[in-house]
């Protein structure tokens, strides 16, 4: 798919490849339409990142010329959010994202400085984005069918397991020595079963969290073959 062609209104730069990601990309482009985001002065450079820990975060690198904002904010979503929970990542990430985004550039255009990132101010945004639908919450943390296991163990960690039972029992804690000593002493536990986690095999992975695993590995094959997909 030759995907260097697909633009987006208001989206200056993106790497959206897949069906999924386009569709993120097109809800992004729609809200900061209707938003009526500066997109002239300030660009919106749009990442689909599995490497993320969070569902999104955005940086905002904008200066103010004659009293308007100029500048780069840099939007970046878990792609494999999208896979596991398309709905939540639509309808609630995107508009909590590009509330925090509508809020930094306004602070920086009053000059203020944003004390809670969550604040009064944020929630108005988020709102305004959601068009008040009031099955939508503005919350700090979006609640969502999202797990970043695999995610997690793509970085330097351990397999652990407790006895809450099937995929549940499995956890993944950083590969640190404060961590490895915890495990033998049996002082890391699950807050939910109060078993201490036992440090287990990577084979023993349950198939949700090995799909996930596989997704990810492909992912970053695809990304990396495609130089224009790679930031
Ligand atoms: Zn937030
Ligand atoms: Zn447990």
């Amino acid at each position: 798919m030759n995907t260097e062609n697909l633009k987006f209104p208001l989206i200056t730069q993106h790497n959206a490849e897949y069906p999924r990601e386009i569709h993120a990309a097109k809800e992004i482009s729609r809200l900061l339409q209707k938003a009526n985001f500066p997109g002239d002065d300030v660009w919106i450079d749009l990442r689909f990142d599995y490497a993320l820990s969070d569902h999104s975060t955005s940086s905002i690198d904008v200066m103010l010329i004659r009293g308007a904002p100029h500048g780069i904010v840099k939007i970046s979503l878990q792609g494999l959010f999208l896979m596991q929970d398309f709905e939540v990542m639509i309808t609630q990430v995107i508009p909590h994202e590009l509330a925090h985004v509508l809020h930094g550039v306004g602070a920086k255009v009053s000059g203020v400085e944003i004390q809670k990132p969550h604040d009064e101010t944020w929630v108005g945004f988020f709102d305004q984005l959601t068009g008040n639908d009031h099955d939508i919450e503005a919350s700090a943390k979006v609640r969502g069918d999202f797990d970043d296991r695999a995610i997690r163990l793509s970085r330097s960690a351990i397999l652990v397991q407790c006895e809450c039972g099937d995929a549940e029992s499995y956890e993944v804690v950083a590969d640190t020595t404060g961590n490895s000593a915890k495990l033998s002493n049996e002082e890391l536990k699950c807050s939910t079963c109060k078993f201490p986690y036992v440090r287990v095999s990577r084979d023993s992975l349950p198939k949700r969290i090995a799909d996930d695993q596989t997704f990810l590995e492909k992912i970053k094959c695809i990304k990396l073959q495609h130089t224009h997909l790679q930031r």
